[in-house]
């Protein structure tokens, strides 16, 4: 017998989804061109994020894609000897060997990322590759190698001089023991007095973009902790943790102590409580308070920070400890470098 009752409650159940389906659809879909005021807009961690933006701008301001943005962007401080975590010239890990960590999003929600890579200059490259020319999200140690040799990447040596020297010195006194927090130990050991967290060796660079369509997209990498257990991945290559874009919302990317963040989902929680209507800050400060909350004594004394965009192009960061910065760079400044907000 035909049911009234279960025929309207299927029906408004279809009708649900129907439309459900419709607006997820409608978010996944980039924006059309619709200027929005103060974009192209792109945002990246630490002091270096301003060459790195820098970069990224030149394909911004030419009405380029956020994705080409975030990626060339990125390149900077990976190709950069002098920076000490990320890419080449990064410190290796206890056994010596530089091993590198990156991801990226696209403003449909693809993403790619490389975890545990060893010899390729550009692991944000070999991660866009990853996102495009595989059905997977994720390549690891050997097999991101092989994948990145076979798409034409160079095999080049990583560990410079300098990272060589300092892992040597470290040799000397270190014990084997996975501390998470070894950096912080061993600056405290070389100045007793309090040093700002800018100078904890925890710099990844997480970039965020929006182009002049509103799409959004974003790029993480890193060399990681330095001395870590070789196979140890941070939150920087996980989708979620180090980085997440929903282009509906924003984006959100980490750097720290990535084990915390990874506990925490960290980048996309930030992006989830944007989505309730907290600020970029608020909602960076929320995803902080969260780890500070779950171990108020490991939280004394690690850096973990977060900094996200919203829509609008609206930023903002929040971290633990002080000396946490970020790089603003628009068409009204290209250069500008905020000091974030932080619990301690
Ligand atoms: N988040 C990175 C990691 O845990 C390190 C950092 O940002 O300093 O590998």
């Amino acid at each position: 017998m035909f049911n009234r009752r279960k025929f309207i409650k299927t029906s408004a159940l279809s009708a649900g989804l129907l439309a459900m389906d419709k607006t997820s659809m409608a978010n996944l879909m980039p924006s059309k061109a619709t200027k929005v005021a103060n974009l192209p807009i792109v945002i990246s961690t630490w002091d270096f994020g301003i060459a790195a933006n820098a970069d990224a701008w030149k394909v911004l301001s030419k009405g380029g894609k956020a994705l080409d943005a975030v990626e060339q962007g990125v390149w900077v401080p990976e190709a950069d000897e002098k920076n000490q975590s990320v890419g080449y010239g990064g410190l290796p890990d206890r056994d010596g060997r530089v091993t590198l960590d990156a991801c990226i999003m696209d403003e449909l929600g693809n993403c790619g990322a490389v975890l545990a890579l060893e010899h390729i200059k550009h692991p944000i490259s070999v991660a866009r590759k990853v996102m495009e020319k595989t059905p997977h999200v994720m390549l690891a140690g050997d097999g991101a190698l092989q994948f990145a040799l076979e798409q034409g990447f160079k095999k080049e040596n990583l560990l410079t001089p300098a990272s060589e020297k300092a892992w040597k010195e470290w040799l000397k006194t270190a014990k084997y023991a996975p501390v998470m927090n070894i950096e912080n130990q061993l600056y405290e050991k070389a100045a007793p007095q309090k040093l700002p967290g800018n100078q904890y060796n925890h710099d990844t660079i997480g970039m965020l973009a929006i182009d002049d369509k509103g799409n959004i997209s974003g790029a993480c990498t890193t060399s990681g902790m330095a001395y870590k257990l070789h196979g140890r991945i941070g939150d920087s290559p996980i989708i979620g943790a180090g980085l997440y874009v929903d282009n509906e919302i924003g984006g959100a990317t980490s750097t720290g102590v990535g084990e915390e963040v990874v506990r925490n989902v960290g980048s996309f929680l930030v992006v989830e409580l944007m989505r309730q209507g907290f600020t970029p800050e608020a909602a960076c400060k929320e995803a902080v308070m969260r780890i500070i909350k779950k171990k108020p004594e490991t939280a004394k004394n690690i850096q973990v920070g977060f900094l996200a965009i919203n829509k609008k192009g609206e930023y903002g960061a929040y971290a633990i400890q002080q000396g946490f910065s970020y790089a603003v760079c628009n068409a009204e400044k290209q250069d500008l470098l905020i000091k974030g907000k932080s619990y301690y």
